[in-house]
């Protein structure tokens, strides 16, 4: 069986013509596919009945996600789903609104994708680390979960305008899947979203990094640092033992260098773990000077003993970075209340 969502449009071509067809006809199976959501292949309308027959009989399917669970935040700008993926395994996804700058725009509508279920790398203060590594996702499960909220906003005439891999998972253990969904994303002849709009997050595979800015594409980089040094990041990153703090930041100036997009460190930020004025200065020295971003999370409540530092905390470590020159913001909280941000999802609790 292959899921059409997972085809290029390169594969798509090749697989129409190797039927012997003309190439117009993978258009018109890419076209609807990304705009009109058919639920099976006999839905494509544009298709000669035969050519659906003969594709239904080569094993070629269309697999879409069923919601098994869904919960909306209160101002209603975060919506989380459970979603039943064709592999018979759940996943959470978000949806992610920004009121519209203009009056009468459309919202800025982004969607943290899951690239894994659960997660090996295990980092103890985050809630799909401690459920555990349970499999990989391939590009169509990862490309269901974006067009589940197309297929819900578009009624409202609305459409994703960006993507960001931070939902359960490391996207770099599950690369060569997670890259072919977004180039697929990222067609124009596929989902079409613009590369400058998506961004991938990493727990710091340094060899990840490396291959990524090698595929020559625009996608912007977070790099999850979490702490100024080795010895303290092995403490929250158990399984960090091979790339270095050091390594990993030199990964990360390599991909600006080789792509020209800037690249953020993200931080969390965890009461009394890795928010001391020491830290914040050893991390200023450790980024000063060489256009660095950071990201600071106060800590999103998980299972975990983990707390958020209080406000002040916060804003003096900002201060400490940003008085080094380091460029610096405090990521806006959404979804906390469901269990929809950072850090949050598993799919064994629900709610
Ligand atoms: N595996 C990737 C992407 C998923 S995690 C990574 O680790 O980068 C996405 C972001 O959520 C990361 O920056 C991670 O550090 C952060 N995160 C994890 N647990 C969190 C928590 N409890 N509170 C706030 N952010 C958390
Ligand atoms: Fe995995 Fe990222 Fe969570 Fe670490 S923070 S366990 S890498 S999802």
């Amino acid at each position: 069986m292959t899921d059409l969502y997972r085809l290029l449009p390169e594969e798509m071509e090749k697989m129409v013509i190797d039927m012997g067809y003309d190439r117009y006809r993978a258009n018109q199976i890419l076209m609807p596919l990304y705009c009109k959501f058919p639920k099976s292949i006999a839905d494509i309308k544009q298709l000669p009945k035969e050519m659906i027959a003969e594709l239904v009989d080569a094993g070629y399917t269309i697999g879409s996600a069923k919601e098994v669970h869904k919960i909306t935040s209160d101002d209603g700008d975060t919506t989380k789903v459970l979603l039943n993926l064709t592999n018979d395994k759940s996943v959470e996804t978000v949806l992610m609104q920004y009121k519209p700058e203009k009056v009468g725009g459309l919202p800025r509508s982004t969607v943290c994708v899951s690239t894994q279920i659960g997660c090996a790398m295990g980092c103890i203060f985050c809630a799909t680390g401690q459920m555990g590594f349970e499999t990989n996702l391939k590009a169509e499960h990862i490309i269901s979960q974006v067009i589940h909220f197309e297929e819900i906003i578009e009624q409202r005439k609305e459409h994703i305008t960006n993507l960001v891999f931070m939902g359960m998972g490391e996207p770099m253990a599950n690369y060569d899947e997670m890259i072919r969904a977004v180039k697929i994303l990222t067609d124009p002849r596929g989902f079409g979203l613009g590369q400058r709009h998506i961004t991938i997050s990493t727990i710091g595979i340094k060899a990840g990094i490396e291959r990524l800015a090698e595929e020559n594409l625009q996608i912007g980089l977070a790099i999850s640092l979490l702490a100024p040094n080795n010895e303290l990041r092995k403490k929250l990153v158990p399984t960090a033992t091979s790339d270095s703090v050091e390594e990993i930041i030199e990964a990360g100036h390599n991909y600006f260098k080789k792509t020209g997009r800037r690249v953020t460190f993200e931080y969390v930020l965890m009461d009394g773990v890795n928010d001391s004025r020491e830290i914040a200065n050893e991390l200023a020295e450790l980024l000063r000077g060489n256009g660095s971003h950071v990201n600071l999370i106060p800590i999103n409540p998980t299972a975990g003993d983990f707390e958020r530092p209080s406000k002040s905390r916060v804003f003096e470590f900002k201060r400490i970075l940003s008085g080094a020159g380091v460029n610096c913001t405090i990521r806006i909280e959404k979804g906390t209340e469901i269990s929809a941000a950072c850090g949050q999802l598993r799919t064994d609790i629900v709610g």
